[in-house]
């Protein structure tokens, strides 16, 4: 079984965000995306039980590199890099194009089972990625598992949308987004560092994916922190707070 995990390098969610020109300022404090070990413990576990090998694929500035060398580390075979200045100010279109034009690259050697995508980013958030993608490749979506089976020729997914768990399955080739319910990312230890060392990573650009136009269709026109929250009024019950409670929704039309 091929498999192809997409992972992205976002900037620590820990740490404060500043914003120049309409882009998130990157490069201090990156790591891989916490919610795309999730994508790769469910691509190398797959792989283990198939007997199939895993593709660790990024699109993303030269620090993106480190989101790749985390993914091997945890047991992927090899990598792709897309790196092209180009792609600076790439939108959901964009990037799911590019992606998706790789892992055509990447299928010259033999067709993708599977391809597994975290269920967000922690940095751009938009959960659309995935869904771009399989439409991109014309793959079918099982998105947002919160467990995955596979038995070599169908995928199975149970997933929880508001008050129901639902179950769905599609055959290979499919393209599966994971949540943090599916699994527990391992830690690579010593070996499995020293391992991924000698682990293949694959640079291309445009030009190796047969791509020239890659405009974004949106644009970010401006972008402000938000103002800080103005303190809240708290009232202390001495016996009256209901009272104090109905003048204050009174005051501000509420009742
Ligand atoms: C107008 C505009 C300009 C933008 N400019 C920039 C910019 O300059 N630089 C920038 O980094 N972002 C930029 N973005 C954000 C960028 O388009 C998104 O990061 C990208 O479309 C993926 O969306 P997402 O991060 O919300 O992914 P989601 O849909 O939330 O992510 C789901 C999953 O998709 C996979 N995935 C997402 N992105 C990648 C990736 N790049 N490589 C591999 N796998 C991935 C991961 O598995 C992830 O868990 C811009 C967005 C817009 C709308």
């Amino acid at each position: 079984m091929k498999i192809v995990v997409c992972v992205k390098q976002v900037p620590d969610i820990q740490s404060e965000r500043t914003m120049e020109d309409g882009r998130l300022v990157r490069g201090r404090d990156d790591g891989l995306n916490e919610l795309d070990e999730n994508a790769v413990e469910a691509a190398v576990s797959l792989a283990e039980r198939h007997s199939g090998t895993v593709t660790a694929l990024t699109m993303g500035p030269a620090e993106a590199g480190d989101a790749l060398r985390r993914a091997l580390q945890m047991g992927a075979d090899d990598a792709v890099h897309v790196l092209d200045d180009a792609l600076a100010g790439a939108d959901v279109g964009v990037t799911a194009r590019v992606l998706a034009a790789a892992i055509r690259l990447v299928e010259s050697d033999g067709p993708v089972d599977l391809v597994v995508t975290g269920m967000a980013t922690m940095d751009s958030l938009t959960s659309m990625l995935p869904d771009a993608l399989a439409v991109a490749l014309a793959l079918p979506a099982l998105t947002l598992a919160a467990e995955v089976e596979c038995d070599g020729a169908t995928a199975r997914i149970t997933r929880t949308i508001g008050e129901h768990t639902e179950v769905l399955s599609a055959p290979l080739p499919v393209l599966l987004s994971v949540t943090d319910q599916a699994n527990e990312p391992r830690i690579p230890n010593f070996a499995s560092m020293k391992a991924a060392r000698g682990r293949p990573v694959r640079t291309v650009g445009l030009a190796d994916l047969g791509l020239d136009d890659v405009r974004p269709a949106t644009a970010v026109l401006t972008a402000t922190p938000r103002p800080p929250r103005a303190p809240g009024t708290i009232v202390t019950d001495t016996g009256d707070a209901g009272e104090r409670l109905a003048a204050f929704l009174r005051g501000r039309g509420l009742a």
